[in-house]
């Protein structure tokens, strides 16, 4: 049965994903979150996200917002952000989700002890810091091992690493 999104805001997507860059002493690491997903019934590693406030200023705003809730860190430069939304399941949901890249500078004073913000509805366990060279291997060990889930962004996301 395919659900139609409900969600309308001032820019016309339901949400934002947020793939987080944290630069740290010349290493590059890659931000996830642990989530427990109520419609799966278990937890899964997804990238920071989240829907849209009406108080946001921009779809950018929004990510940079929702990334500082659920997982601390402060974005130091946007890389590039979709300006409409993407399709996330369409055989199944109308749902649209803009997607944006950025960078944390992790030697930064501001992020070098981040402390997540959630809201009761939030169920984010934890933040994990993994290096951008072994993240397709931490993710297959995840996908293997089989108690928890991995999202397709993340794992089409570590793919890339490949080329
Ligand atoms: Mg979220």
């Amino acid at each position: 049965m395919a659900q139609q999104s409900n969600i309308a805001n001032q820019f016309g997507v339901d949400g934002i994903d947020v793939i987080p860059i944290l630069k740290k002493d010349n290493k590059t690491y890659i931000i996830l979150i642990k989530q427990f997903r109520e419609p799966i019934r278990k937890w899964i590693i997804e990238f920071p996200s989240g829907y849209i406030d009406e108080t946001d200023k921009s779809i950018e705003a929004a990510g940079i917002r929702e990334l500082k809730e659920e997982t601390g860190y402060t974005v130091t430069k946007v890389i590039r952000s979709t300006k409409k939304g993407q399709y996330l399941n369409p055989s199944v949901t109308s749902d649209l989700d803009a997607i944006m890249i950025v960078e944390i500078d992790g030697n930064a004073p501001i992020n070098l002890n981040p402390k997540q913000s959630l809201d009761e509805s939030e169920d984010v366990s934890e933040v994990i810091k993994i290096e951008y060279n072994k993240l397709l291997e931490f993710c297959d060990k995840i996908i293997e091992k089989g108690e928890i889930e991995v999202s397709t962004q993340v794992y089409t996301f570590a793919l890339s690493s490949l080329f």
